[in-house]
């Protein structure tokens, strides 16, 4: 017999609670956004603004595509795009394309406002990225509805992405996504003939810190840790909170030297004491560098453990230091 107490199903809350929390969410998430408008007419431009303005939504304008990448790049604020479609120098068709093929920008919404009435022409804009495809002259409420939804769908989603993706704490990746994304890091410079380094970092007897200061400053500094990391790698490299008070780095096209310089960047960041609500706090991290060589085969899994043995040694060695993997331990 089953014991409903004990059962491994989840147990739903009372609907009335449900719908309390779904409320919350979307209180949370329908509020006024930040939108730019495009268009080459003034007018047009102006009927679109005056709506938004009557929900609160605050905006920037442009007069064609190009201008409108120009401003993005510009305000990192903005999380929504209403295009025309026929503009001069960059068109509503060319703006979607450059933004879906942009790393910043390829999730920001798109709306298209335009008289354009050929399906062909709306069914191209949609393939291309466009969110939603709306005819000129619009009504302001329809307008408004499906501006609302796009933001509370596109905030949704981007906070359940981060739920899943992210350390809450620090704001970098997690372990699943370091281990997915290093397994495509070494897939892909194996195929371009690249070494590859993988860094082991672990803060230095952290308990201590939270010990004599407390657990929100052992926050604070885990958080500052990524910060000062985060600030000496390229680009291409990838940075993850393993678990704990360890961290995570893939360097693609990075070789030994390479990888040692980085490793020696971040402990030399850590180095210096961290500000936080106790006052200043001096931690230090002992590093661990392991590199696949352009011809080697080891798995994500293999440099993983060749980097935390480095770091082993570098903290039987006495913290507050680099260890480079020994070659021969492969
Ligand atoms: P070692 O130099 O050998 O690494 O010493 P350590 O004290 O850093 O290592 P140990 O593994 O003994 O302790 C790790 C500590 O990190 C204990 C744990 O409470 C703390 N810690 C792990 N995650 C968090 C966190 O999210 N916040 C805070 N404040 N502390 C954390
Ligand atoms: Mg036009
Ligand atoms: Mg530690
Ligand atoms: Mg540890």
């Amino acid at each position: 017999m089953s014991d409903p107490e004990h059962s491994p199903e989840p147990q739903p809350s009372s609907p009335s609670r449900t719908l309390d929390y779904i409320t919350a969410l979307d209180e949370r998430f329908s509020g006024p956004g930040t939108i730019l408008v495009v268009d080459d007419s003034a007018t047009a431009r102006r009927n679109v603004i005056d709506a938004l303005a009557t929900q609160g939504h605050h905006t920037y304008e442009a007069e064609h595509g190009r201008r409108a990448l120009d401003l993005l790049g510009r305000h990192r604020n903005i999380e929504l795009v209403i295009s025309d479609l026929e503009m001069p120098l960059l068109d509503g068709l060319g703006l979607i394309k450059a933004l879906a093929a942009s790393p910043e920008f390829s999730r920001l919404p798109v709306i298209m406002v335009s008289s354009v009435s050929e399906m062909e022409r709306v069914i191209q804009c949609l393939e291309a990225g466009a969110t939603d495809f709306i005819r000129k002259p619009f009504h302001s409420a329809h307008l408004l509805v499906r501006v609302r939804n796009t933001l509370t769908l596109t905030r949704t989603l981007r906070s359940l992405s981060d739920l899943a993706h992210r350390d809450p704490l620090t704001g970098v990746f997690n372990l699943r996504v370091f281990v997915e994304m290093l397994q495509r890091d070494l897939a892909a410079s194996g195929r371009r003939s690249q070494p590859l380094a993988v860094i082991m970092a672990d803060l230095d007897h952290f308990k201590g810190v939270n010990d004599t200061y407390g657990h929100q400053v052992g926050d604070e500094v885990l958080i500052q840790f990524a910060r000062r990391a985060g600030d000496q790698m390229r680009a291409g490299d990838l940075l993850a909170r393993y678990g704990g008070e360890e961290f995570a780095i893939s360097a693609p096209d990075t070789d030994l030297d390479g990888a040692l310089q980085l490793a020696e960047r971040v402990r030399a960041a850590m180095d210096q004491p961290v500000s936080t609500s106790k006052g200043m706090v001096h931690t230090t991290v002992s590093l661990g560098v392991a590199v696949r060589d352009p011809d080697g085969d080891e798995t994500a899994s293999q440099l993983i453990e060749r980097a935390d043995q480095a770091l082993y040694r570098a903290k039987e060695a006495g913290r507050n230091r680099v260890v480079a993997s020994d070659p021969s331990a492969r």
